[in-house]
């Protein structure tokens, strides 16, 4: 389909295991160029009364923001404000640590480069359209399998879109991946971030861009998830967890060499119009994508059932005709997915009438 093969940047460094975060101190002190060098650490804000929080390693010339993404999905108003503050208060920093899941992942992502790319990061909405390398960053995953750890891309949403800040410079030059982190997510946000892994295999795996290298990975990370929420042994274990974060990892490599699909395309458009969460949309959205993903939907629908997971149902009733316009029309608009998922002559083959009826089965 393709002969031009992508050439993507991996994450510089990793550190894996139980407690690993301890060594975050550490890892830092050779980063800082002079000792007061500041670095700056923006925590989920579920972590501000949690033990965790304390053990952050901020010295007294750091910066710790506590970030709230409660309300709403990483906006670039949240990251252009977050950048105005630390330029204010601290200059250009050493280095950004982003502690929580894909949200604060994402925003610690896009405040490293917006410290170093003049203007709104609303200009940078696209591929390759950072000007400059940011500053230093490193992630810190708190929930796994939106695999933003590993990804190339900061998704953002904006007055007008909701799209990632996707280059080289994106990607972390250190993720810390302690299992522990995760041991305290509600079970059904466990679920529906573990399912955005799963459904990144099964779309990656599916369509016209896959390859060996996301197979690979790919096939791994699905009997991770199966080991996590199916088979004997199931649940919110410590071993699991390693799995799980694994898995998540794993996930976000397969898709990066690949593309997700039919599932994600139409998340974008619920997440647009309604700011559904990314990884509840998908699960919303893949019970109903049997024709497409038959096996991966049994399979889902497997370990709904077997961890008693409330998936919501019954929303389109409430949806007007151009609220669902405006998801078809959002959704239409990625074509990378489309050309995976069905193919270069998808526009032939698929009709805004087939997205209606998806969504209005929801
Ligand atoms: P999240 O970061 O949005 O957090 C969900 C909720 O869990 C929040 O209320 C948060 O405060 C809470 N939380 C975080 N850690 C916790 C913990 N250890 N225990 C208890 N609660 C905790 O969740 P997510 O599903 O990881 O991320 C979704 C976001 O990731 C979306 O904004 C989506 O756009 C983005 N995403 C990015 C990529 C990428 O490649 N960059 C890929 C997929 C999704
Ligand atoms: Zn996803």
């Amino acid at each position: 389909m393709t002969n031009t093969w992508k050439n993507f940047k991996s994450v510089d460094k990793t550190v894996f295991g139980a407690g690993s975060f301890n060594q975050l101190d550490d890892i830092l002190a050779a980063k800082r160029p002079t000792p007061e060098a500041p670095m700056i650490f923006l925590v989920d804000n579920y972590f501000k009364d949690k033990p965790l929080a304390q053990r952050v390693p901020a010295h007294a010339h750091d910066m710790l923001l506590f970030v709230d993404v409660d309300d709403h999905e990483p906006t670039t108003e949240q990251v252009d404000q977050l950048r105005d503050h630390i330029l204010q208060t601290k200059g250009l920093p050493a280095g950004v640590i982003g502690i929580g899941g894909g949200s604060v992942m994402d925003i610690a992502k896009a405040v490293a480069l917006m410290l170093t790319n003049e203007g709104s990061s609303t200009k940078y909405q696209g591929l390759n359209l950072i000007q400059k390398p940011g500053v230093y960053h490193v992630g810190v995953p708190t929930i796994s399998g939106t695999g933003a750890e590993v990804s190339m891309t900061a998704v953002l949403t904006g007055p007008e879109k909701k799209l990632g800040l996707k280059c080289d410079w994106t990607v972390f030059d250190q993720i810390v991946l302690d299992p522990e982190l995760i041991a305290d997510v509600p079970r059904n946000q466990w679920f529906y971030t573990g399912m955005d892994t799963y459904i990144h295999c099964v779309e990656s795996m599916n369509g016209h861009y896959k390859n060996t290298f996301s197979e690979a990975y790919g096939y791994k990370s699905i009997d991770l998830c199966q080991d996590v929420y199916l088979r004997d042994g199931f649940g919110q274990t410590p071993i699991n967890n390693e799995k799980l974060m694994v898995a998540s990892y794993m996930g976000g490599l397969s898709l990066t060499y690949s593309e997700v699909g039919v599932c994600h395309a139409l998340s974008y458009g619920l997440s647009f119009v309604f700011g559904t969460r990314h990884c509840i949309a998908n699960c919303i959205i893949f019970p109903h994508l049997g024709d497409y993903y038959p096996q991966g939907v049994e399979e889902f629908n497997q370990m709904v059932a077997k961890n008693n997971i409330h998936i919501p149902q019954n929303l389109a009733k409430d949806w007007t005709d151009a609220q669902i316009e405006q998801m078809i029309d959002v959704t239409w608009a990625l074509k990378h997915m489309w050309n995976h998922a069905i193919g270069l002559d998808w526009e032939q083959k698929l009709k805004r009438e087939d997205i209606r009826a998806i969504y209005e089965k929801m």
